[in-house]
């Protein structure tokens, strides 16, 4: 007999887990999860730092963390499972004029869309925080006390046991290998949920039948690309173009390090991108390099210890005394897209097709909103969290870009 869902979602790190929990809390949950893996979180989910911030520059971002931060908040109440929600805060540091206007007009903007506690700070304040950073150049930097980290690997099992609970299927060493559309005429559009996109389409357009996967075809009219930095290769199954390309993010663990407060804010240092966090009792350490280039490259670089470590004790000299096991610092791959953003809606092509990708190295912070708005775009058409219309696959065609300058 040939496998039948009303959803299917091709990946079941954080975002696909989300969008299946917002799909059956929403009371649709003839939903199946196809994950290749033999565990879940073995893609970008299990290799994040797990920050959490509301500390943006545009509207959307701010709106999407805004709603996903108070969930976290309420994660373990909520969902029933640990998300291991730590408000530690984010502190940026500036030491140029410009980079603190910039925070100063980012801070505007996230005050007027209700993020009301993010706090100007000067040199003092900051110094307070940790002690051991050297100040001499900075002016002063924005504090968001809410801002601060999760444990992705909870939220993302949450996710998904819960879902699991209300009948959600998951499928695990199960490959998609492609995804059969048909070309229909006018109004075919009839199985529950109906695709937003089928209605909105001009006619006749390829509708989303089946997917295939190692395992056999499974019939639906609905399916939910959230395969991380392979989303592009999974839009293309689909005969679907989306811009989202893999670069290589790498970090740092410290060994045991007891030079630095036992708690602190993720720091940001705005002079060279450079920014920490304690992890345990060792400091993690995270710096993008800008000659990184995109790529499925997952090996850590071991060159890239000296790199970031002489960025790390320009900054915090005292971190010249720790400890690094190069064994221990690994790589994943952010999924990058041409202005930082999210994509998130449906295909412009194939009705029933739904993109939730490209996080730019935000996905897990803004997992509970990217799961509740794909969930209200498939069942409802609309979300009224955000205009989703903002994130859709179009604008790049269409050369909406929102640019954000905020990323990490
Ligand atoms: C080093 C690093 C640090 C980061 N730090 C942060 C941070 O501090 N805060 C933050 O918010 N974000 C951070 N990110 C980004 C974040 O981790 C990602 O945006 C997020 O995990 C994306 O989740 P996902 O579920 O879309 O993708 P993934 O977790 O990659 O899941 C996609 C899944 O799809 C599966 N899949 C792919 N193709 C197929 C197929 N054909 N068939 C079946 N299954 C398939 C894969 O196996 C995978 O499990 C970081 C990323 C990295 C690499």
């Amino acid at each position: 007999m040939i496998e039948t869902a009303d959803v299917v979602i091709i990946g079941s790190g954080i975002v696909g887990s989300s969008v299946a929990y917002h799909l059956a809390e929403q009371g649709c949950t003839n939903v199946l999860v196809i994950e290749r893996e033999a565990h879940q979180g073995k893609g970008s989910t299990g290799k994040s730092m797990g920050g959490v911030r509301a500390q943006f520059a545009t509207d959307v971002n701010i709106q999407m963390s805004r709603y996903s931060i108070d969930f976290f908040s309420r994660f373990d109440e909520v969902v029933g499972y640990p998300a291991d929600y730590r408000a530690h805060g984010y502190l940026f540091c500036a030491n140029s004029e410009q980079h603190l206007d910039y925070l100063k007009t980012n801070r505007e903007r996230q005050l007027a869309l209700g993020v009301r506690n993010v706090e100007l700070v000067s040199r003092e304040d900051i110094v307070k925080f940790v002690p051991q950073l050297r100040a001499d150049d900075i002016l002063g930097g924005t504090f968001c006390p809410t801002d601060g980290f999760v444990d992705p690997h909870s939220v993302m099992m949450g996710f998904m046991l819960k879902a699991r609970e209300r009948g959600v299927r998951l499928w695990l060493d199960i490959q998609v290998t492609g995804i059969e559309t048909e070309l229909v005429g006018s109004g075919s559009a009839g199985a529950a949920p109906a695709p937003a996109a089928a209605s909105s389409n001009s006619f006749p357009h390829r509708q989303v039948t089946g997917v295939n996967t190692t395992r056999g075809v499974i019939s639906t009219r609905v399916v939910v690309n959230a395969a991380g930095p392979w989303a592009a290769e999974v839009a293309r199954m689909a005969g679907a173009e989306l811009p989202v390309e893999p670069l290589r993010r790498q970090l740092v663990p410290t060994e045991p390090f007891d030079k630095l407060p036992k708690r602190f804010p993720m720091v940001i240092d705005m002079s060279t991108g450079f920014h920490f966090r304690r992890e345990g009792k060792g400091i993690l350490l995270a710096w993008n390099d800008p000659e990184e280039t995109p790529g499925f490259k997952t090996e850590f670089d071991p060159s890239f210890v000296e790199k970031i470590l002489m960025r790390a004790a320009s900054r915090v000299p005292c971190l010249v005394d720790a400890e690094v096991n190069p064994r221990r610092a690994w790589a994943g791959l952010y999924e990058m897209t041409p202005d930082h953003h999210a994509i998130i809606g449906p295909a412009s092509n194939v009705a029933g097709l739904y993109f939730v990708n490209g996080f730019s190295g935000h996905g897990v912070m803004h997992s509970p909103a990217s799961g509740r708005i794909t969930a209200d775009l498939i069942l409802q058409g609309r979300s009224k969290l955000i205009d989703a219309s903002q994130l859709s696959v179009k604008r790049f065609a269409e050369g909406r870009l929102l640019e954000e300058t905020a990323v990490l």
